[in-house]
């Protein structure tokens, strides 16, 4: 008991502090709000396990809120991805709902605001608002319009509302305090005008939109959430949502607090959704779910699966601190996730071709091997065995050291779940390079066969595939998109500059004739290689595949030799 209370994260204690002072725990509602003006991404990931997982933990109803208050850059499409990624990672939401629902509600409790005096419509322009503002250490300059008439007020917000003028010319603020010291209480905007846009919702029904701290608090209120979690940004803005709650709450009635917790940055990349669109606009990747990109859809193309996302979130734990987590910790729960769950498959990516000069030609054989070793019940397969294989280009060297385990003249290795093979000779081109590498082999020695020589240790073994029985498949290496751990750093440099121009490498290897029928988004271990997925660009004659992560370092070792 003890031990479980020291390791509630903080957002936790709080909760076990209101359930023991204010709430019972069917008042536990949370809510997830995400703007839809992009796809999600692995930042957002992380505020879906936190939420939901609360939910589930407290077994509490968590809302799907989408926060559409910018008919701009708002839209159905990215909706629909927002909840086809959160349903992928495997949570469902209590309600969906959305911000624009609440849009009349809103402008009615502005006209209370209006009507107590504690909101006035300004003319100025944004640059004139801008300038009063005054800096944190001197105070801020009242508008020449805060002290209009609540009649004069309503008047103008009516005809704002009703389309009477042009994106610009007035704003609702709220009369707060213009010496704060909390710049955001310095009379912010409620409302301003978008004219000539519609939303994607609400169409042409409203010529002004709340501001963000205006709705969420009150979205917050409406649906009764009982803890709004945010990011710590948005610290600064609690006083403001307190003040916004302040002025149309009702005491019988749950009354939301925000708490902020740290952003998750991933290294390597870019979480915002401004900046991935500018990746999408500019043609930098192909698509929202390009493989390279830090989105959910991106990852999951690149064959991550929802567990492994998940894991990662919940293993960072719950701070206060921004941090920068490093690509390689995402990568080791994928990699650990992989390795129950793929099964292992023969792939050439850099072939060269070997001819067995003892087998008979035009005979094939029909090897049992194992599906996965980490996985009892993943079973066997055959795969087929000829006279001509191909290998991977770096496992073969004519001379080496003693440290070489791999394939060299005179020497004898394994090919993985069928015969010791020894290397005899080489045919090159004119230019020295080498076409084919002619071995023997020990035909007693057929894995598994029970005989001596098959139980005979030799110090290497490696993967091959069967030069007839060969699939052509083009195969997608992903290396990081950025260049530089953290390509936000540097305030005057472009973050588009760190563009690692080599994030995509397209090769052609030979694959095993039994991955013919998987499926878009199965997943594999080519072995000693790494794991890749099935991508949606496969057709009937046509199979692409993923690189999802190197098997550790194996890949770098391959393509160093
Ligand atoms: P972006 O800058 O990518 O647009 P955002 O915070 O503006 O991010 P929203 O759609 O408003 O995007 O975010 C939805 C929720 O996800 C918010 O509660 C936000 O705090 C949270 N969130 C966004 N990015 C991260 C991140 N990197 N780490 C943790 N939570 C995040
Ligand atoms: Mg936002």
């Amino acid at each position: 008991m003890e031990k479980e209370t020291t390791s509630l994260n903080f957002l936790e204690q709080i909760i076990e502090k209101d359930l023991k002072e204010k709430y019972t725990k069917d008042q536990l509602r949370f809510r997830f709000p995400p703007e839809p003006n992009g796809y999600l991404h692995i930042g957002h990931a992380s505020s879906i396990c936190l939420n939901f997982g609360l939910g589930q933990k407290y077994n509490a109803p968590v809302n799907m809120r989408f926060d559409d208050t910018n008919p701009l850059s708002e839209k159905q499409e990215y909706v629909d991805a927002i909840k086809r990624d959160v349903e992928w990672l495997g949570y469902e939401w209590a309600e969906e709902v959305y911000a624009s629902d609440y849009f009349q509600q809103l402008y009615d409790w502005a006209v209370v605001l209006i009507k107590k005096g504690l909101a006035y419509v300004d003319s100025q322009s944004a640059e004139e608002i801008a300038e009063q503002k005054g800096t944190p250490t001197t105070p801020g300059v009242a508008s020449p319009y805060r002290d209009r008439s609540v009649e004069e007020n309503m008047e103008l917000f009516e005809a704002m509302r009703d389309g009477k003028y042009k994106d610009g010319e007035h704003v609702l603020r709220a009369k707060i305090d213009m010496a704060s010291p909390n710049m955001l209480m310095r009379d912010p905007i409620m409302y301003r005008i978008v004219n000539d846009t519609p939303h994607y919702r609400t169409g042409n029904d409203w010529n002004i939109y709340p501001m963000y701290d205006w709705t969420h608090g009150e979205s917050d209120y409406i649906e009764q959430i009982s803890h709004s979690f945010c990011t710590l940004e948005f610290l600064p803005h609690r006083e403001l949502y307190d003040w916004f709650l302040d002025q149309i709450y009702d005491d019988k009635k749950i009354r939301p607090i925000q708490r902020e917790f740290a952003r998750r940055n991933l290294s390597h990349t870019v979480v915002s959704k401004r900046k991935l669109l500018r990746l999408v606009n500019e043609g930098v990747v192909k698509g929202w779910d390009d493989p390279r990109m830090p989105t959910v859809s991106g990852l999951r193309r690149r064959g991550y699966t929802p567990e492994s996302i998940v894991n990662f979130a919940n293993s960072i734990g719950v701070g206060k601190r921004e941090n920068l987590i490093d690509v390689s910790h995402l990568e080791f729960f994928i990699r650990d996730d992989l390795n129950k769950k793929a099964n292992r498959v023969m792939a050439v990516l850099d072939p060269v071709k070997l001819v067995i000069t003892n087998y008979p030609e035009g005979q094939e054989e029909w090897l049992e091997t194992e599906n996965n070793p980490e996985d009892e019940t993943a079973g066997t397969r055959k795969i087929p065995f000829s006279r001509e294989i191909y290998i991977e280009r770096s496992d073969f060297k004519e001379e080496a050291n003693r440290k070489f385990f791999r394939l060299t003249l005179g020497k004898e290795v394994r090919l993985k779940s069928a015969y010791i093979i020894k290397g005899e000779s080489v045919v090159k081109d004119d230019e020295g390079n080498i076409l084919e590498i002619h071995c023997t082999y020990d035909p007693d020695s057929r894995s598994g066969s029970g005989t001596e020589a098959s139980k005979r240790k030799v110090k290497g073994t490696l993967h091959w595939v069967s030069v007839p029985h060969a699939l052509e498949a083009e195969v997608r290496l992903y290396d990081r998109l950025f260049s530089v751990p953290d390509p936000e750093s540097d305030k005057d440099v472009d973050f588009m500059e760190y563009v690692n121009p080599n994030s995509l490498e397209v090769i052609t290897g030979y694959v095993e004739p039994s991955l013919k029928d998987l499926k878009v988004e199965d997943k594999v271990q080519f072995q000693r290689i790494g794991y890749f997925v099935v991508d949606k660009d496969t057709t009937a004659d046509k199979l692409v595949f993923n690189r999802t992560v190197p098997l550790r370092d194996s890949w770098a070792k391959i393509k160093e030799s």
